[in-house]
């Protein structure tokens, strides 16, 4: 069960609770007119999981009333995408085309009661005649039609005797109607193409609205769950139904109506999704690059993490746009768990370390230990070994962390490196590194007292395997992507000769791994062979789009800084990062801990600008941001925090203008933290307002003066330290309100 009841649970489980039902029966109707996606996932899930929840049944049912578009093809993919996603249809697929017979009988009994009429108006003029949402529509002729003649036309459509649009059967209810829908909707239209179940047997076939409710109504359905853009349509459901006497009969099904998903950078629709796969823009359905499930489960997200996602959006009635992020988010948080941690290379450089002979294996564990699972390989290492090419700098920018020839590196699991000599070739591109390695510096037993900043990733060159890696990105640099125009073209990216270290390929330890610092890979389930395994780029360690946009079009700064790297495990900054962290330093003034902070935590920089929004106090606002919020948001989500971005601002302008001092803010902060409260009303309800009037402050001195005499006589001895002293007590006596730079004015000039 869900953990939190969304809307349509909580009508199913009324319906169950008045008796009117004993069980529940849900569909999943796709057309096969497709690959599903993400946004069938969400439906799939909708409806699979409330059948199981209840306790009820789902039917995996093809809509497949439209014979131009659908194809088996896509009924495969269909039944794949749901049993992947961990659903059972009982492997009995129907198919409303099944019902082809039975719906024609239904027809049959509108046109008897006089409720449908064939009508032989063109497209053109249907449209016409229908009118708009302010002007009435007016009825055909044909209407006038009498029952028989009606029955003899519709007959003749069935067998084939008209062209394609020659006649339709509509619906006779309302041309008036305010709901445009049910002015006289069509039932059926001609058409005289090969369905691939039916064959040629039919020459109609029924629209969506006369086909789906019966449908639903000839499985038990229950409740016919769809997306809003169906809700004008749930009256034509309900009258077809009610029309044929079908309403009262118990079960009866009732359409009920859900927000779609929609997921930014991402084109949705099967007709776009059929166009890329057709002009080549992808491999084909199962590109790694679409959001179909196919195209996810051959990058290689987990189930899991769909579901996860699906989970985490919910189920609302409001359309709304669901960040990309989340789902790469949800990847990333199940694979974190689950994956042994390998060492990759995808841009080899050489180094060969002199001062070492022969070889020797190195046991390194798959998991680091905050994952609860257990395995570990043999790390070969030699002479030779091969690390990734920017993880060496010649002449590094300050806070490059790496290899450098001044500056020492750890390779992974195994020893301390220095670099002796940069080998370059005649254009001056280096082509290898003479190092030497320092023996007492072994992973888990160091006793050489180097001090490294970070450790990187190394394979041995004589056992490393040589594999292609395809690094994946969005497919769309747009955020609303309208068509090809917006196709990101670094979406795709080939390596052919990278290099892995080789239990990867002989234990085949898993299908996923963490490159350690590069993302995570999965084995390609396509093209992976022994001789040429391929790795897909599932996802980032980090997200590195979030800021991508709004820093390209800022043209910021380009001061040296390349790659930043603050302690031996920690991933390099990822472009995005960095723009960000130079526009802290160098347009905000930031320190660089404070940039660093707040520019690798998505989070934080986002609270950050948001702060910035409402008051410009860069350095202030920056400060309690990478500090206090930093802190209550490594436990939180930012939609948990009791805070807003707002207030943060207040408090921090409150400082700004000398009404709290800052340790205040600190106790203000952790007030806010806990209860909610707004700054202004925290410092008032506290009385904690800053005292900087120099009369109120004034007999504190004198106080604290009169109870430390010696320390007075050794300050005017020449012990200046004491000031601090001095300072601290005024402070401390006021419980922090008092103005330190006031308090300091004050006592300064008394100890004179
Ligand atoms: P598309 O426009 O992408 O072709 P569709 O709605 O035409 O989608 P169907 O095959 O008719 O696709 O849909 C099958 C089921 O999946 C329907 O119940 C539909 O409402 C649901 N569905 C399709 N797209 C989404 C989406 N983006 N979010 C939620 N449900 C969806
Ligand atoms: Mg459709």
């Amino acid at each position: 069960m869900s953990e939190h009841k969304d809307f349509l649970r909580t009508i199913v489980e009324e319906d169950l609770k008045a008796g009117k039902y004993n069980k529940v029966v849900t569909r999943f109707p796709p057309e096969p007119n497709g690959f599903p996606h993400i946004g069938h996932a969400k439906s799939i899930v909708i409806n699979f999981g409330i059948a199981r929840d209840y306790h009820g049944h789902c039917n995996l049912r093809m809509d497949d009333t439209n014979p131009t578009k659908e194809d088996t093809k896509y009924v495969e993919a269909l039944k794949d995408a749901v049993e992947w996603l961990g659903f059972d249809f009982d492997n009995n697929v129907h198919f409303t085309s099944d019902y082809f017979p039975k719906l024609y009988d239904y027809a049959i009994e509108l046109i008897k009661m006089g409720k449908a009429y064939v009508d032989s108006l063109d497209e053109e003029e249907i449209r016409e005649y229908r009118g708009t949402v302010t002007e009435a529509g007016k009825r055909s002729k044909y209407a006038e039609r009498s029952v028989e003649e009606n029955l003899d036309l519709f007959e003749r459509m069935k067998n084939g005797e008209f062209k394609d649009g020659e006649h339709v059967l509509r619906a006779k209810i309302d041309m008036t109607a305010a709901n445009m829908k049910m002015r006289d909707p069509l039932l059926y239209r001609i058409r005289h193409a090969h369905h691939f179940r039916a064959g040629d047997a039919w020459s109609i076939y029924p629209m969506y609205d006369f086909a789906h409710c019966l449908a639903d109504y000839i499985e038990g359905i229950t409740h016919s769950i769809c997306t809003l853009e169906f809700e004008n349509n749930r009256d034509i459901y309900n009258w077809v139904l009610d029309t044929l006497g079908l309403g009262s009969i118990s079960p009866r099904p009732y359409q009920h109506e859900f927000a779609r998903l929609g997921i930014n950078y991402t084109v949705m629709s099967k007709r776009k999704l059929l166009e890329l796969v057709k002009g080549g823009q992808v491999s084909g359905w199962d590109d790694p690059r679409l959001p179909t499930i196919a195209g996810y489960k051959r990058r290689g997200y987990t189930p899991e993490s769909i579901l996860n996602f699906c989970d985490g959006i919910g189920i609302t009635k409001a359309n709304s746009m669901v960040d990309v992020a989340q789902l790469e988010f949800s990847i990333r948080d199940d694979l974190n768990t689950k994956v042994p941690r390998v060492l990759c290379v995808l841009d080899p450089l050489k180094v060969t370390i002199e001062n070492y002979e022969g070889s020797e294996e190195i046991e390194a564990t798959y998991y680091p230990h905050d994952v609860p699972k257990e395995g570990s390989r043999k790390l070969p290492f030699s002479r030779e070994i091969y690390i990734e090419r920017d993880d060496f700098m010649e002449n590094p920018p300050k806070g490059y962390y790496r290899l450098t020839p001044e500056q020492p590196v750890r390779l992974k699991h195994a020893y301390i490196i220095s670099c002796k000599e940069v080998v370059k070739d005649v254009n001056g591109n280096i082509t290898e590194i003479k190092a030497e390695y320092h023996p007492d510096s072994r992973s888990g037993s160091d006793t050489s007292g180097i001090k490294v900043k970070s450790a990187i990733q190394w394979v041995s060159a004589s056992e490393a395997k040589e594999v292609e890696i395809r690094l994946y990105d969005r497919l769309f640099k747009d955020e609303a992507p309208e068509g090809l125009e917006d196709i990101n073209p670094d979406s795709l990216k080939v390596i052919k000769n990278a290099l892995i270290e080789p239990a990867v390929i002989t234990e085949k330890p898993d299908e996923r791994f963490q490159f350690e610092r590069q993302g995570y890979f999965y084995a390609d389930p396509v093209d992976y062979t022994d001789e040429k395994p391929v790795f897909n780029k599932i996802v980032g360690l980090k997200d590195s789009w979030s800021k991508k946009k709004k820093t390209t079009t800022e043209s910021a700064p380009k001061p040296q800084a390349k790659k930043v790297q603050i302690d031996g495990e920690v991933a390099p900054m990822t472009e995005v990062q960095e723009k960000l962290f130079n526009k802290y330093r160098a347009d905000l003034g930031l320190n660089s801990e404070v940039a660093n902070t707040l520019a690798r935590d998505e989070k934080l920089s986002y609270f950050y600008a948001e702060a910035l929004t409402v008051l410009n106090s860069p350095v202030g606002l920056a400060n309690i941001v990478a500090n206090d919020v930093a802190r209550e948001l490594k436990a939180k989500e930012a939609s948990e925090l009791k805070f807003s971005a707002k207030q943060i601002a207040d408090l921090v302008k409150m400082v700004d203008d000398e009404t709290i001092s800052s340790k205040i803010a600190k106790q203000v902060f952790e007030e806010m933290a806990k209860s909610g409260e707004s700054p202004t009303q925290i410092v008032e309800s506290k009385g904690l307002v800053q005292i900087s009037d120099p009369s109120k402050i004034l007999p504190i001195i004198d106080e604290i003066m009169e109870k430390n005499p010696d320390n007075v006589a050794k300050f005017k001895a020449g012990n200046t330290k004491l000031l601090g002293f001095f300072v601290g007590q005024v402070l401390k006596s006021t419980g922090g309100k008092a103005n330190p730079k006031v308090v300091n004015e004050l006592v300064s000039e008394k100890l004179k």
